[in-house]
């Protein structure tokens, strides 16, 4: 693989950038200095180093974010603070994106990936992939609400919500259920329930098709998906 994609994949910059870095000297292949961008080096034989400092390369990272409250679902944004700001910036360097959204006073697992392949089959509407979410509401379900929320409701815009799961949760009372959805409507779920009268005051993303929130994530932390949670996901 050309040293400029390398080091261009990895988030050191636009092309000119790269060419600059390279210029100055900053990139070594086992230990020597590579200042033509064109040459070819292997990843995974070779050692790359870049400002001294060793280059473990690797083309995707895969996040798993318990997101806190107060955060758009966004990469950057003007005025509101974006979950790309919790990465540190080893992980930034790879300019990881949220795979699909959650509003800014939702928690829960968010997926962070620069994997656009991966995005597309979990977000896109055709794959239907399963999101599961925990829901603190104002008032009680009743088995009415539960009834019709599974069958699909319409919602304020008109469009009418495929099938979905509502269950209740032992041990807790009538106003906390989980709810399995596998559309992506703006506001989706906060709709759903709005058609019943019913107001959403927490809302927590549990999973993600086969991925699971891992619980012991502190709000506002997050680490690289496990081999296993990737391949079931791939
Ligand atoms: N549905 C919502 O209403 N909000 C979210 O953040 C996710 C699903």
């Amino acid at each position: 693989m050309r040293a400029d994609k390398i080091l261009a994949n990895m988030g050191y910059g636009s092309r000119k950038e790269v060419k600059k870095l390279l210029k100055k000297g900053s990139f070594s292949v086992n230990g020597e200095t590579v200042k033509d961008g064109k040459i070819h080096v292997d990843p995974d034989k070779d050692t790359l180093e870049v400002f001294g400092e060793r280059l473990e390369y690797k083309q995707f990272i895969y996040l798993m974010m318990n997101k806190p409250q107060g955060y758009v679902s966004a990469t950057e944004d003007l005025k509101e603070s974006a979950v790309t700001e919790i990465l540190e910036a080893e992980d930034a360097l790879y300019n990881p994106f949220p795979v699909g959204r959650l509003d800014k006073d939702t928690t829960g697992l968010l997926l962070l990936s620069n994997d656009g392949k991966l995005a597309h089959k979990l977000t896109s509407p055709k794959k239907k992939v399963d999101k599961t979410y925990l829901v603190h509401l104002d008032s009680p379900v009743s088995e009415e609400d539960i009834d019709s929320l599974e069958k699909g409701v319409t919602l304020d815009d008109g469009y009418v919500t495929r099938p979905a799961k509502v269950e209740r949760i032992e041990g807790k009372n009538a106003d906390v259920v989980r709810i399995t959805i596998h559309e992506g409507k703006f506001h989706q779920v906060k709709r759903m329930f709005q058609t019943r009268g019913k107001k959403v005051i927490r809302l927590k993303r549990e999973r993600i098709g086969p991925l699971y929130l891992d619980e012991t994530l502190d709000l506002g932390t997050y680490r690289e998906l496990t081999e296993d949670e990737l391949q079931n996901l791939i």
